[in-house]
């Protein structure tokens, strides 16, 4: 498979540490409110990655962290924790704020089809760790205590900017969210690991540590966790593209420092989904989240398959006509997936081999997504028999997690049903024609006391007869 690597700016062949076995690891959300679709087209485009390589046979041991500390409003290390942020704004504990976010973000990614990583660790169930690799840094020389803080020395490294090499100069810490200098560092670019003095003295949550009562910083979060569950080698990394500066850059420094190797190989970055007017943002405010898509009738695969038409890493920019048009196009899909007759035929192993190689040049190919797509129109045109395109369908879905077939046997069931009723109806109709009938025999019998009886007993239930040259009519009131 060739994979984008931002480490060397280029597509590469994914070759993993153990033949066979890959580890990757995921930085997760930082749960101080809901994740917005911004956020899960990043966790999306990570699952597509993951289900691909089991696909391609690969055994994946996946990790991601749950950020329910550290994580400050500047990635720079200035500002409150945007977990205590949360918490205030809703009256509730940190602990309490962390938890519901957390819940919440699992059901998102359970409506996207997005797989629950196999390991999900809370960064608060891990303090242990970050404090054992501080004190290795501290050991290593690598780290330094100033004002109450441990911070990393940037200037101990033979290179820190390790994926904008040429660009060392623009990049400012904290770009996300403004910069405030800390006089304690003693170069710019040093990054706090373990907090005990920050400006804002009421962070909720706090440990002993051999620097005092305090609390981890964000970046050191996934590197102890990554290492605790991967071990000292990682294949692949993955995160939004805000996070490789200074997030991954930092854990880089730090997990290298640490463990005195190279430690992952392959960094994995997804690029922004935007608004018309810019990036999509939590500490902004305004965002979309699942749960409004829905409020507004879209079924949240109608946005999974909208971001898998576009290419993980171009910017994506979000637009309710946008959604439509997705939308629109996954119903006529799923329209064609339930009109394959799938009792038609058997299994064409050869016709299947020819549309797998389709599908591993699109997604082998640095994850083509919407050329994975096309490979289904592919299939559904071809001149295969309907069970070996619905074999077809059903394997590549398992890995586009689209739930066409589902969505397919929910819409066959629905026309069942509405054929049923339309069946009802004339069954009804029915009745009432043989009633005419039996009337019209009674008449011809002269039997005028038994017509008008049948008469009144359609009148009874609502069908008026009405006697016109052309024949009996009738309507219901
Ligand atoms: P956070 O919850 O802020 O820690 O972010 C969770 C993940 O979403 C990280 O991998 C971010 O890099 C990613 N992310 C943040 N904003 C966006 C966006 N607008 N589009 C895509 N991914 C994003
Ligand atoms: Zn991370």
């Amino acid at each position: 498979m060739l994979l984008y690597n931002s480490l060397t700016h280029q597509r590469e062949e994914f070759v993993p540490n153990v033949p066979g076995q890959v580890k990757m690891y995921t930085c997760g959300p930082t749960v101080y409110h809901f994740a917005h679709i911004g956020n899960l087209r990043t966790y999306i485009m990570e699952d597509i990655l993951e289900k691909y390589l089991r696909y391609c046979g690969y055994q994946v041991l996946r990790v991601m962290n749950i950020t329910d500390v550290g994580h400050l409003s500047s990635d720079a290390d200035t500002g409150e924790d945007k977990m205590l942020k949360g918490a205030r704004r809703e009256h509730k504990t940190v602990m309490e704020i962390a938890q519901f976010y957390t819940d919440a973000f699992f059901a998102d990614c359970r409506k996207l089809n997005i797989k629950i990583p196999d390991i999900v660790e809370p960064a608060t169930s891990c303090i242990p760790e970050f404090i054992h690799l501080v004190e290795g840094l501290l050991e290593k020389g690598y780290a330094y205590l100033a004002g109450g803080n441990v911070y990393f020395d940037t200037s101990k490294l033979d290179e820190y900017y390790v994926f904008n090499k040429h660009e060392a100069e623009n990049l400012v810490v904290g770009a996300r969210e403004g910069v405030e200098e800390d006089e304690n560092k003693r170069n710019k670019t040093d990054f706090v690991l373990w907090f005990t003095k920050s400006k804002f003295e009421d962070q909720e949550l706090k440990w002993d540590s051999p620097w005092g009562v305090g609390y981890p910083g964000w970046h050191i979060e996934c590197s102890g966790i990554s290492i605790k569950h991967c071990g000292e080698y990682l294949d692949i990394h993955c995160g939004g593209i805000d996070n490789a500066f200074p997030h991954h850059t930092n854990e880089i420094a730090q997990s290298e420092a640490y463990l005195g190797h190279k430690w992952c190989n392959y960094w994995f970055h997804v690029l922004h989904l935007n608004t018309t007017s810019g990036k999509m943002s939590k500490s902004k405010g305004e965002f979309l989240t699942v749960s409004l898509l829905e409020e507004k009738g879209y079924d949240p695969l109608v946005y999974r398959f909208f971001c898998l038409q576009s290419h993980y890493r171009r910017s994506l920019v979000f637009s309710w006509e946008a959604l439509d048009n997705a939308a629109a196009a996954y119903k006529k899909l799923v329209t064609r997936v339930a009109s394959i007759n799938d009792k038609d035929g058997t299994v064409n192993q050869e016709g299947m081999e020819r549309f797998r190689t389709e599908f591993h040049d699109a997604l082998g190919n640095d994850l083509n997504t919407s050329l994975a797509i096309t490979v289904l129109y592919n299939v559904l045109k071809s001149d295969l028999n309907g069970s070996t395109k619905c074999a077809l369908i059903q394997e590549f879905d398992e890995v586009l997690s689209l739930g066409l077939w589902s969505a397919a046997c929910r819409m066959r069931e629905e026309m069942a049903q509405k054929e049923k009723e339309t069946e009802t109806v004339s069954a009804e109709d029915q009745f009432i024609v043989d009633a005419i009938a039996a009337r019209a025999a009674a008449k011809k019998a002269k039997n005028y006391a038994e017509a008008d009886r049948i008469r009144d007993e359609l009148k009874a239930q609502g069908i008026t007869l009405i006697d016109t040259p052309q024949g009996v009519k009738w309507s219901r009131d």
